[in-house]
């Protein structure tokens, strides 16, 4: 069984649903298709509810008469036959009427509010599952609520979930796709919740983990991730495979495609998570998995608005204590640090959060001197498959960077992971040079071009 996760854009408009019908019923494998709201629509849905948290009732139905008439027109287009219609319209005209009737609770509380932005997976699915069985397929609709169980913390707790949806599953083993909805779930008081905005990624990866899933595939409108950003860099390709780890470490840096912890429930499992891309359905995209058979390196991401702080202590020689004290005051002030080189009496750090910067740096000359920290900074990271025996990596990489002034360097924190510090100024050609010099000299030296 698989797990195909389709986001707004993808439902977006009749036609996309009407090509996602296509891509599920392509393959003769059976899926769980896990569907976010209509593109637009949760954002409207938390907009009204602000309106109704501030008692603006004119607002609040001035809003909600204008999504309804998104979906009216909507369901026009989606159905081919006026049964369709009509199951489509009493959707729509069920799901609204509740819409109406919760903004009237008052006080709006958090819990009416959860409910509201519920709306937007409940009317994509249950459209979208009216239309499969318009079109005659062997379709369930799964209610997310059933089965999707976060704790007090909020977190997912994938054992519940997995008894949940296999004691489910057993009573619907002739059903070929098995739709659900994205993002919502229960809370332990047994309340509507959601797993956060952009939440059906994970949803996918939680019960892709949870059923032990042959394979999850995140369908978005992008070809996968790419190997370098391609609004800086002319030549860059869709990465085929990655690690968990190396997609852990391009997330961060800015490869939005996927938040960290959405795949972690895929990695506990062991599940490959593949990124496709609707728009061009035959391309393999790209590959998540505990192995990846690609290239030693993968990408190359950059992170901007970076500082850079460097602290000095005479005292730090031969001494130990001194880097808690410095960590103390970052933790003191929640101030995330991202890159930290040392030397014997010197330790320079960087973080992207400057809001207390003032605070920090005060509190750090009460022992150590700090030269005049750098702002608009980047990290330019380097990621890829760099275990200690591998040779040859940071030399591509400082040969590339030649022309280019390095503030730090980080390597050998994780095996996957080289990053450099420069001026943001410097961003675009390090990012260029680093192209050309990672992914096709070599290739080009061979006389192999094999990049696309
Ligand atoms: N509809 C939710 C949101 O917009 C969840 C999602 O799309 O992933 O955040
Ligand atoms: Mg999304």
């Amino acid at each position: 069984m698989q797990v195909w996760k389709f986001g707004g854009t993808s439902v977006g408009k009749p036609e996309r649903m009407h090509s996602i019908r296509q891509l599920i019923t392509s393959t003769e494998t059976r899926k769980i298709v896990v569907l976010s709201a209509l593109s637009g629509t949760t954002n409207a849905l938390i907009s009204i509810g602000e309106a109704a948290k501030a008692n603006d009732e004119a607002e609040v139905n001035r809003q909600i008469d204008a999504l309804k008439s998104h979906y009216d027109e909507f369901i026009q287009d989606l159905y081919q036959t006026d049964t369709g219609l009509a199951k489509g319209t009493e959707i729509v005209e069920k799901e609204f009427s509740f819409i109406r009737s919760l903004v009237q609770i008052k006080p709006f509380t958090s819990k009416q509010e959860k409910e509201l932005v519920a709306e937007g997976e409940l009317l994509s699915t249950q459209m979208f599952e009216a239309y499969l069985v318009e079109q005659g397929e062997n379709s369930i609709l799964l209610p997310a609520l059933e089965f999707m169980r976060i704790d007090t913390e909020g977190e997912p707790e994938l054992q519940t979930i997995e008894e949940l949806l296999t004691s489910i599953l057993e009573q619907h083993p002739d059903k070929q796709l098995i739709i659900t909805q994205g993002f919502i779930c229960r809370n332990p008081r047994g309340e509507v919740d959601n797993l956060k905005r952009g939440g059906s990624d994970y949803t996918a990866s939680l019960i892709g983990g949870a059923i032990r899933a042959e394979e999850i595939q995140i369908w978005t409108d992008i070809d996968g991730m790419h190997n370098n950003d391609p609004r800086i860099v002319k030549r860059t390709f869709p990465i085929r495979e990655l690690t968990f780890e190396e997609a852990a470490e391009l997330a961060y840096f800015g490869a939005k495609i996927l938040h960290p912890s959405t795949i972690t429930p895929a990695k506990m499992r062991g599940v490959p998570v593949r990124l496709k891309n609707t728009m061009q359905p035959e391309a393999p995209g790209t590959l998540i998995a505990n192995n990846s058979s690609d290239r030693e390196i993968k990408a190359i991401a950059a992170k901007d608005n970076i500082t850079a702080i460097y602290i000095h202590s005479t005292r730090m020689l031969n001494a130990y204590g001194f880097l808690r004290r410095v960590f103390e005051i970052f933790e003191k002030y929640k101030t995330p640090v991202d890159m930290i080189t040392t030397s014997e009496v010197s330790v320079s750090v960087t973080i992207d959060n400057n809001t207390n910067l003032d605070a920090i740096t005060a509190e750090l000359r009460e022992f150590a001197d700090l030269e005049e920290h750098d702002t608009d900074q980047t990290i330019i990271c380097i990621v890829g498959n760099f275990s200690a025996d591998k040779e040859g990596v940071a030399h591509k990489v400082l040969d590339a960077m030649k022309h280019i002034p390095i503030r730090m360097i980080s390597y050998g924190a994780s095996e996957h992971n080289l990053s450099i510090l420069i001026h943001a100024k410097q961003k675009a050609e390090a990012l260029n040079v680093l192209n050309e010099r990672l992914f096709y000299y070599e290739d080009a030296m061979k006389g192999i071009f094999t990049a696309p």
